[in-house]
């Protein structure tokens, strides 16, 4: 099985993955904003096993739904590289741009489409949601 690593901007923090993403997607809630400093936020869901290396910082952040975000960032650089929900380690989110591979598989999924930037325009195609669908 092919495995990928994203990495912070320093490269102090890493995550290894195996295999396909399950899913990718983009987000233009206002949270995803702030927290990462663009205007929406691009990030591919890997089922386990995943390995992250050097040191995380750690975020919490409770969801519109409820659920737990616990994102990981860097406390070098401040790039945040990946994030779990609290008691489901099953799966990881890791932060597209991370990967810096321009190849890397195109988004399929356009969420809080309410929050979008309106000069942000999708490819046709892409699965829409006017909020969080979980
Ligand atoms: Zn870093
Ligand atoms: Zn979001």
């Amino acid at each position: 099985m092919s495995s990928r690593t994203a990495s912070c901007s320093c490269g102090q923090l890493r995550i290894q993955v195996e295999g396909e993403p399950r899913g990718v997607g983009i987000c233009h809630c206002l949270a995803c904003q702030q927290r990462t400093g663009s205007v929406f936020a691009a990030l591919a869901s890997f089922a386990a096993p995943f390995t992250a290396f050097g040191t995380a910082t750690e975020y919490v952040r409770v969801g519109d739904q409820g659920a737990r975000f616990i994102f990981r960032f860097c406390p070098i650089c401040g790039t945040t590289v990946f994030h779990t929900v609290d008691g489901r380690n099953e799966s990881v989110s890791v932060a597209v741009g991370a990967f810096a591979d321009p190849g890397f598989p195109a988004p399929r999924l356009s969420i809080y489409e309410s929050r979008r930037h309106q000069w942000v325009q999708l490819p046709p195609g892409m699965i829409t949601f006017d909020r969080d669908p979980s």
